[in-house]
């Protein structure tokens, strides 16, 4: 394969720039040219100068930019059979041999419809004269790759779609701002949110926001009267002290019957019922407004390298593979998989079989729905028939991270359901060493969902000597069954010391569980920590500002961000931000390296570069500081260029959670609870960490987490994301200069 063709198409999504840098730049690593066609099927069917070649530099500066610099757009000509032969003679013209596809289903579907109908579009076209026979030789069938680009994450075949994840930030800051002036005159609000086939972004928003209610397709109240449910949830909130309630609605939410329930409905459903002042808003295109999250940057990246991988490898005439992730898996599905089963999930709603299109939905899916019923009761409902109240301790520990609150209010009002005595631990291992343990009620963890830092209080002491006395005595006074650590290292350090010594303290032999929230990600037994997204954002809008600000001057920086001795943060930082080197205590620094990098630096500003960018985790070196690599590449640098520095200290770790880590927050939560129940009563209880693993929730046993850290850097053994780092080195090369203009 010599020429491929990158084009964007449908409706667009941020992140679609972060995979055509990233295509145009892996193809043109292999070797391989790479045109862009301009304004998606339009563009492939009017050809001309709308098919034109890109290079390296082309790409350069677009990964914060929202929408999509190639243009995209819905083409009619497209849907009949007449445009797809224009567009099949205009590839052939430019001489393209495969493309790659960034859309949604729609955009996909075409892509299919037009690999199935290129021979025979192919072969009239020899025959009216319009391609050479020789042409038609050479392109006997259509190679192409697919990549899901679509905010609605309503896709088979991918955990998360290009653009979801941004999507959802908006939703989230839009609510968040909504709650506040809801709460100053207890109004509530009606906040529509898109997605017509799939409730993804209103059910993911709504976790993540703490709503009151949710309208959802796939899963319409499941009673005629729903209104009365609604309104009575709504009612005990008010009753129970809350200042406001906000209903999210999907703009395809609809009843049992199938009839649309639009947000004005709702309105009008509350203002009669409840008498509240009910105001609407509808988010509309905000949602796909804005620079992209660093999940969706990332995440396009890493699918745009795959693709130039997989299109290298596909025969004409193979299936179309979609590029997806599983966890943090690159996957390859048949298109035609991805078709029918999301086609499937349209039809059964279609067909009002909502606990078929429920079932076909992701198990996270299903599960946060579950999650949300519980979680906006506004009064728990107690325990199942059988379940045993138990007293369920919760604390926060290590340095303060975003998400924790999110943790503690899902674990609180979730055990509170289950019919449990809750009671929070203040100020961490301190607190339970000072018996500064309360009870907690339902309404003591509102509004937690959205707040940064810790409510609860948390800091990194460690219990030692007579320490571990006072945790038994107070463990005891409260009759403590079971215990949920939510947070970072030494929390962890700490709860291995209570666990290592149950058999001198028999309160230490109850079920223990940790929850991973620390921003640094450095934990044993998950692939990802609460608050490590929320620092990645952070970080990742500070780099965007840095960069605009050097935008006068000839200057390079170096960015200094946390991390402790675990470069995840600086890494996926670097990727996200296309900065061209990234320094971790994983692989240290040489001076080998600093002469290498300092050439490198000076050749770029030499040949024009105006800004050069560099990341370097705080613990990357411990001889070759940030001030001196400043000064070093300033002294080199011989006048071409000057250096600053960029120290971004805590405002990494503070801030609102981004949804994605009030989401984790949650379902971690969630399934601790679950776990502490079941270990509780056992002969030889269990304690464990919970985590992502592949992308799935799993427990790891307490006892086997020493063996898997180092604890000299007190980071894992094993880290998933140094597989990562050749992607991150192939892009940020100068690049070959232009090689396919
Ligand atoms: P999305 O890709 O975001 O789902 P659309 O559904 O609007 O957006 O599809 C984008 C474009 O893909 C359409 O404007 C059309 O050109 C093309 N397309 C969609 N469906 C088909 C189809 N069944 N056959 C041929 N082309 C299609």
């Amino acid at each position: 394969m010599k020429r491929i063709g990158v084009f964007t198409s449908g409706g667009d999504a941020q992140g679609m720039n972060a995979a055509v840098r990233a295509v145009v730049r892996f193809a043109l690593n292999q070797g391989v040219e790479v045109y862009a066609i301009y304004e998606g099927y339009q563009g492939m069917v009017d050809g001309g100068d709308r098919i034109r070649p890109i290079g390296w530099s082309d790409v350069g500066g677009i990964l914060h930019q929202g929408g999509t610099v190639i243009g995209s757009a819905r083409c009619a000509a497209f849907r009949e059979r007449d445009g797809r032969k224009k567009a099949v003679r205009n590839l052939v013209e430019h001489g393209i041999d495969g493309l790659v596809v960034i859309g949604g289903d729609g955009s996909l579907t075409g892509a299919s419809v037009l690999r199935q109908e290129w021979p025979e579009l192919i072969n009239e076209l020899v025959a009216e004269g319009q391609i050479s026979p020789e042409a038609a030789g050479r392109y006997p069938q259509l190679a192409a790759v697919g990549m899901v680009a679509s905010i609605d994450n309503d896709m088979y075949g991918t955990d998360m779609t290009i653009g979801a994840d941004t999507a959802l930030q908006r939703i989230t800051d839009a609510v968040d701002a909504i709650s506040s002036t809801a709460a100053s005159h207890q109004r509530t609000f009606v906040v529509e949110v898109m997605g017509r086939r799939c409730g993804y972004l209103a059910l993911m928003g709504a976790l993540a926001s703490g709503a009151d209610w949710v309208l959802i397709p796939e899963s319409p109240p499941n009673l005629d009267e729903w209104e009365a449910k609604m309104c009575q949830v709504l009612a005990q909130g008010r009753t129970m002290g809350r200042r406001d309630s906000i209903v999210i609605v999907a703009e395809g939410a609809r009843d049992r019957h199938g009839n649309a329930i639009s947000s004005e409905y709702v309105k009008r459903v509350l203002e009669e019922r409840l008498g509240e002042d009910t105001r609407v808003t509808i988010l509309g295109h905000v949602q796909r407004g804005g620079s992209p999250s660093a999940f969706d940057r990332n995440l396009s990246t890493l699918l745009g390298a795959a693709a130039v991988g997989a299109i290298l490898e596909t025969a004409p005439g193979d299936d179309i593979p979609v590029i997806g992730m599983r966890g943090n898996k690159i996957t390859r599905t048949p298109l035609s998989e991805c078709l029918d089963k999301t086609r499937a999930v349209e039809q059964a709603i279609a067909g009002h079989n909502y606990e078929l299109a429920m079932s076909l939905r992701s198990a996270s899916f299903r599960e946060a729905f579950q999650t949300l019923r519980t979680l906006v009761r506004a009064l728990p409902h107690g325990p199942d028939p059988g379940q045993r109240r138990l007293r369920l301790a919760v604390m926060n520990a290590g340095a303060p991270a975003p998400g924790m609150n999110t943790a503690a209010r899902a674990a609180v009002r979730l055990g509170l359901d289950r019919g449990h005595v809750m009671l929070g631990v203040y100020h961490g291992f301190q607190g339970l060493i000072d018996n500064q343990i309360r009870e907690l009620d339902w309404m003591s963890v509102n509004g937690w969902a959205l707040r940064g830092g810790s409510e609860l209080g948390t800091n990194r002491r460690i219990p030692s000597g007579s320490d571990f006395y006072a945790i038994a005595r107070n463990l005891e006074e409260h009759r403590i069954e079971g215990l949920l650590m939510i947070g970072g290292w030494s929390g962890y350090e700490a709860i291995l010391e209570l666990h290592g010594r149950r058999n001198t303290f028999p309160a230490f032999s109850i079920p223990m569980a940790c929850l991973p929230a620390t921003i640094d990600n450095d934990l044993p037994g998950s692939e990802l920590s609460v608050g490590a997204d929320t620092a990645l954002n952070n970080i990742v809008s500070a780099v965007d500002k840095i960069k605009q600000s050097a935008v006068a001057a000839r200057r390079a920086f170096v960015v200094e961000v946390m991390g402790q001795y675990c470069g995840y943060l600086a890494l996926m930082s670097a990727l996200a931000t296309g900065a061209e080197r990234v320094y971790l205590p994983e692989e240290g620094v040489t001076l080998r390296d600093l002469q290498a990098d300092v050439e490198q630096l000076i050749k770029g500003f030499k040949q024009g570069k105006r800004l050069g960018m560099m990341i370097r985790n705080e613990k990357a070196s411990q001889t070759y500081t940030t001030d001196f690599m400043c000064a070093l590449f300033e002294e080199e640098g011989d006048k071409l260029f000057d250096v600053r520095t960029a120290i971004l200290g805590h405002i990494q770790q503070g801030g609102s959670p981004t949804p994605f880590d009030r989401i984790m927050a949650t379902r971690l939560a969630a399934n601790c609870v679950a776990y502490l129940e079941s270990q509780i009563g056992q002969e030889e209880p269990k304690s464990a960490c919970i985590g992502l693993q592949n992308g799935r929730l799993g427990f790891t046993d307490l006892e086997d987490v020493p063996r898997m850290l180092d604890r000299r850097f007190r980071r894992p053994k094993e880290q998933w994301w140094l597989s990562l780092r050749p992607i991150a080195r192939v892009l940020a090369q100068p690049g070959p200069e232009d090689v396919a203009v």
